[in-house]
């Protein structure tokens, strides 16, 4: 694991939010969250995404506008990252694939396209809410 890079408060708090949590949140609800910690502007739950964002340490949900923690560390490393959103309960599950990512630099490199960003969204139902009750 490498050294993880130093948050201010506000990111800190952001991102302990979104741990706690572990399902996806706006950032309204994470500003609702953090109102006892004096968290009152939703201009700083933003700045702090942005930062943990660009960090790997949480990650955004396109399809949800939502924001999650990352599940491991150095996820951006091993692949191109995917989420399994389970529509029934909420759950997020997140893991990264490298195959996905050699196809998708693959036809990139062909095509002449320069990707700056690519997240992989599944929409359906998790193994627990599958299962019969
Ligand atoms: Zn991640
Ligand atoms: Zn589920």
């Amino acid at each position: 694991m490498t050294e993880p890079p130093k948050l201010t408060r506000n990111q800190d708090l952001v991102l302990g939010c979104l741990q706690k949590t572990g399902t996806p949140m706006s950032a309204y609800d994470i500003l609702g969250q953090l109102k006892a910690d004096g968290i009152k502007a939703p201009l700083q739950v933003y700045r702090a995404l942005d930062k943990l964002v660009a960090a790997g340490l949480a990650h955004r949900l396109e399809s949800l506008n939502a924001f999650v923690a990352c599940a491991g560390d150095e996820c951006h490393r091993r692949g191109l990252i995917a989420f399994a959103i389970c529509e029934t309960c909420g759950s997020v599950e997140e893991f990264a694939d490298a195959v996905i990512r050699q196809r998708l630099d693959g036809w990139a490199e062909e095509s002449g396209f320069h990707t700056h960003s690519a997240t992989v969204e599944l929409r359906g139902t998790c193994a627990g809410c599958t299962r019969p009750h």
